[in-house]
């Protein structure tokens, strides 16, 4: 006697690194039973179900969701609420949705503005895993194993339909915890975003200075680690800037004044205000836990 799949038809729509790690990880444990992609690039599409990833794909999102009981928007930022906009009046009664991306207060404020209200079979969620490349090709099944997932449920969001994005997340082998919108997007504003911002800067300052090609030559391990994100997708990472402006702006502001302190103090040879930096800096990062 056959039993349904956790999730008997899925459709990601995105089949990137993130949207097909998810469909990957879900069809090795067995825990879907069709899954369904959509996306704008064919060629991506094609290579989803040659990979695996997908069964099938229709590069029309009204017609992918269809039938579906989970639909996974995994696009950037920027395109999620044209892509809400396209699938609301398309899906299924039962049908529970919920998206990827790295701010949480653009996607409720995109929610409103398509359903005029929160509706409760959305689950907003955002899995802190990645990597610096793109596309299905990156994808795989193990990304998000032993890291962690924050779903930013609502007032109005169903519990039943919250349990099931946290048990779907829980299958790929992640942590999941719930945090409230705005602390979410303030915590990653730190931890994410601003890194990628000083990734980026630095790597695109250097490259511009006319003995570039000597600096780049004499680069080490510490600047490889340094930024390696600034790899990154730039229309996504533009997407979050745009979608975490404030929580973004504020943590520039902190990190100028700090860094022109530092500034200062080697300016003016203040040997105990750069040892007290570093020190604290250190200390800190020694009793961090970090993976
Ligand atoms: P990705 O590998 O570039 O995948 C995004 C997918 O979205 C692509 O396959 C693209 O396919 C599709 N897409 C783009 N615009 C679209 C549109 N207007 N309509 C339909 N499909 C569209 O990017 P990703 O890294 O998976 O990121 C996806 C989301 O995850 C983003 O919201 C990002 O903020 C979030 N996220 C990323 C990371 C990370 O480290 N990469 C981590 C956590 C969360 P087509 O070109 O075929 O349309």
């Amino acid at each position: 006697m056959s039993t349904q799949p956790f999730i008997p038809r899925l459709c990601v729509i995105g089949v990137g690194l993130i949207g097909g790690s998810l469909a990957r990880s879900l069809r090795e444990q067995g825990k879907v039973g069709e899954v369904i992609g959509s996306g704008r690039n064919e060629e991506n599409l094609r290579t989803a179900v040659h990979l695996g990833v997908v069964d099938r794909y229709d590069i029309d999102p009204t017609n992918a969701v269809v039938g579906a009981d989970v639909v996974v928007i995994a696009v950037p930022l920027g395109a999620i609420g044209e892509v809400l906009r396209a699938i609301v009046p398309h899906l299924a009664a039962h049908a529970v949705v919920t998206d990827v991306g790295s701010a949480k207060g653009s996607v409720v404020a995109d929610i409103e503005r398509v359903y005029g209200h929160i509706p409760p079979h959305f689950v907003p969620g955002h899995p802190i895993a990645g990597t610096e490349r793109s596309g299905v090709e990156a994808s795989f099944a193990t990304l998000f194993q032993n890291r962690r997932v924050i779903l930013t449920p609502l007032a109005e969001t169903d519990a039943a339909a919250h349990r099931l994005i946290r048990t779907m997340w829980e299958f790929t082998g992640a942590e999941v915890v719930d945090m409230g919108v705005r602390h979410h997007d303030v915590v990653l504003a730190a931890t994410s975003h601003l890194p990628h911002m000083l990734a980026y800067t630095l790597v695109d300052t250097l490259a511009r200075l006319d003995d570039r090609a000597e600096i780049f030559r004499y680069a080490a391990g510490g600047f490889r680690d340094f930024t390696r994100i600034a790899s990154s997708d730039p229309r996504m990472w533009h997407d979050i800037c745009v979608a975490n402006r404030e929580q973004l702006l504020e943590m520039i502001a902190l990190f100028s004044a700090d860094l022109e302190q530092l500034a200062g103090a080697i300016r003016n040879g203040d040997q105990s205000v750069i040892l007290t930096l570093f020190e604290r800096a250190k200390r800190a990062r020694d009793n961090l836990y970090l993976d």
